[in-house]
């Protein structure tokens, strides 16, 4: 096994006005002293504040992404935005396939995976989630559903460079609840072997992270899992303390 930097994304989901520029600031201001250049980070604000990060963060190190694209560059669809106005925005990646778009959008396995398809065309890296809900994790189903995104979800000719995934148990999302260690090591495990099974040794390299419910206060336990190579971090990712502290602790 390789390895890997780890990475500490923000999604700050539909949070944040122009004056969360000072939380961009204060990120850009405290990322040397808290990673040391050990940790990897990125910020993925709503759309209408892509420029602003990517501004606010540039010459920081920490990375701005988008947190859905369409799979067209551009065209008929009032609403949405591509992969490409990302980029051009300053973004470097892009989430896709988060479980509150599979589940409020209707995004199938084959969706997400032209979406990333589209992220790779613009040029971005795609953050590619995965996960279970409760129902499935309690039907003892979580590696199979989970196995099955990854393998309908994740394009061809993956790599390290342009592919990262999140493990989002839908029930750890936003309720405060995690998987145990054992957990998210075994469900990590099983998505590295995916990943290495299809992509030989580029598998190795693709990065790993878990999100849900990440805080300051349960980084370092999570964040020293096996095949965890970072975390995708929610609510806890609009204070530049709190995101911060997460990346100081990994
Ligand atoms: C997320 O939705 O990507 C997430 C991990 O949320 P939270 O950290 O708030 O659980």
């Amino acid at each position: 096994t390789q390895t890997v930097k780890p990475l500490i994304a923000g999604n700050w989901k539909m949070n944040g006005l122009s004056a969360s520029r000072a939380e961009l600031d204060a990120l850009a201001r405290g990322v040397a002293e808290a990673t040391a250049g050990r940790v990897d980070m990125a910020v993925c604000p709503p759309a209408t504040l892509v420029a602003t990060a990517a501004d606010a963060l540039r010459g920081s190190g920490i990375a701005t992404g988008g947190q859905d694209c369409h799979t067209a560059a551009s065209g008929a669809h009032t609403g949405d935005i591509s992969a490409e106005m990302l980029a051009d925005a300053g973004a470097n990646m892009v989430i896709v396939g988060h479980s509150e778009r599979r589940a409020d959008h209707g995004e199938d396995d084959a969706c997400v995976r032209a979406k990333a398809e589209a992220a790779w065309r613009a040029g971005l890296v795609a953050i590619l989630c995965v996960g279970e809900t409760e129902a499935e994790r309690k039907a003892g189903t979580a590696l199979e559903v989970v196995g099955k995104q990854l393998a309908g979800s994740v394009p061809d000719r993956a790599d390290a460079e342009r592919l990262i995934v999140a493990y989002e148990p839908v029930w750890a999302i936003g309720t405060g609840l995690t998987p145990t260690a054992e957990d998210v090591a075994e469900m990590h495990a099983s998505l590295r072997a995916g990943l290495v099974e299809r992509f030989g040794a580029a598998g190795e390299g693709i990065r790993l992270l878990y999100g849900g419910s990440v805080k300051p206060g349960n980084a370092e336990e999570l964040m020293s899992v096996a095949n965890v190579n970072g975390a995708l971090v929610g609510g806890a990712s609009l204070k530049a303390a709190d995101f911060l502290a997460i990346a100081a602790a990994t």
